[in-house]
């Protein structure tokens, strides 16, 4: 059977959280925000647990996890619920870089159509963007810097933790997409200075369909976002809309099995990443990766394949791994991997290249001979 390799898409759901969700849809399946029945009580109750434990996973307090859809959701209201605070400071320059998800990169130049401003920050060769070089683009009606922490693409991790430290002693907002390494970078992740996080339940093995976005306090106060739709009251009115509680479970679950658990987990991954190179290095292929492995995270590699293109390759070994050629929200899209050519590559090295992602329970064994079979079928092709 082939190989899964394709985790930075979607991690498959944990079984004990499958369980959780499972027992959550049976036995508590009232509305959360009901006030005049036990039943309401009870999903309220399962729903503030899993706020605590996903509070928890960050080292941030219960107040400051707000569900969400998910990460495209937690960004767009970080980005979008700043408006109203843009129009009352008269701030509306916004610095990012030119390798985030879409979800930030398009609000971004939606709102660059509404007259603010944007500076997208390139990367190098070596996948990472410079904290001074974007802390340069800094000026007095900078409104945020929104920076993504580990590249879904490539894996690079950015320097978020000096950009943040830096933006405080500024105070301008700064805003993190964690999708990527929430649950992974654990200790990492508590380590960082920010205003606003974003995190996706199902990239760390919970459920599809819900994340969350942190709002810090800064002196008892939070940062100053509002809600981008509208409705009842839930989330304190950030995100309205019926709290989807066995999915709150399932990522509260997910969150307690990834704190008790990523020592283990990245020792896994990273003896996974270690045979790959390995495999890599002993295949005879000619191969390059895109970025420095010595900043990626443990459970991706992004390479090229000299003179193999992607699309011919994955299809020639789908029977073998499930990998992909970029991120899953634009594999429609034939086009070159926006992320690998802001980093220089030519459209031929992208469209070579391809993602490799793996998590805590992709099996070594399985790995090392599907790996191999196509890496016999890129020998072929070159
Ligand atoms: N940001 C990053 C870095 C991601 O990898 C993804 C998912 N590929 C998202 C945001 C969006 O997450 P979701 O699709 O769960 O909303």
């Amino acid at each position: 059977m082939a190989v899964y390799l394709d985790y930075n898409a979607s991690a498959p759901i944990n079984s004990e959280v499958l369980d959780e969700m499972v027992c959550t849809y049976k036995n508590s399946y009232g509305n959360a925000d009901s006030r005049t029945h036990d039943f309401g009580e009870k999903a309220r109750s399962v729903t503030e647990n899993a706020r605590h434990q996903t509070a928890e996973l960050l080292g941030v307090k219960a107040d400051e996890v707000f569900f969400t859809g998910g990460s495209t959701e937690s960004n767009n209201i970080a980005i979008l619920g700043l408006r109203e605070y843009a129009e009352m400071t008269n701030k509306k320059h916004i610095i990012t870089t030119a390798i985030e998800h879409h979800s930030v990169l398009n609000t971004v130049k939606y709102l660059e159509k509404t007259g603010f401003t944007a500076d997208y920050v390139l990367p190098y060769e070596d996948g990472r963007i410079k904290a001074d070089e974007l802390l340069s683009f800094v000026k007095n009606d900078t409104l945020l810097v929104s920076v993504i922490h580990v590249s879904n693409e490539t894996g690079m991790i950015q320097p978020v933790k000096e950009i943040g430290e830096e933006l405080a002693r500024r105070n301008v907002l700064f805003h993190v997409d964690a999708t990527q390494s929430c649950g992974k970078m654990v200790e990492e992740i508590k380590e960082l200075k920010y205003d606003m996080l974003s995190l996706s339940a199902h990239k760390f093995q919970g459920p599809q369909g819900i994340g969350a976005l942190i709002l810090r306090r800064k002196k008892y106060r939070l940062p100053p976002v509002k809600n981008i739709m509208y409705g009842g009251q839930q989330e304190h009115g950030l995100r309205p809309g019926t709290t989807p509680v066995a999915l709150a479970a399932g990522m509260g679950k997910a969150s307690e099995l990834a704190l008790k658990n990523y020592k283990k987990n990245h020792e896994h991954i990273a003896r996974i990443k270690k045979v790959l190179i390995e495999e890599l290095n002993n295949s005879g292929v000619h191969f390059k990766f895109n970025g420095d492995q010595d900043y990626c995270s443990a459970n991706t590699i992004n390479l090229q394949f000299e003179g193999v293109s992607s699309e011919a390759l994955m299809i020639s070994t789908k029977q073998y791994c499930g990998v992909s050629n970029g991120s899953a929200c634009t594999s429609k899209d034939y086009s070159p991997s926006y992320v690998l050519k802001a980093m220089g590559l030519t459209d031929d090295e992208a469209y070579n290249s391809v993602r490799i992602s793996w998590g805590p329970d992709t099996e070594l064994e399985s790995v090392k001979s599907n790996f191999n079979q196509l890496l016999k079928i890129v020998k072929e092709f070159q």
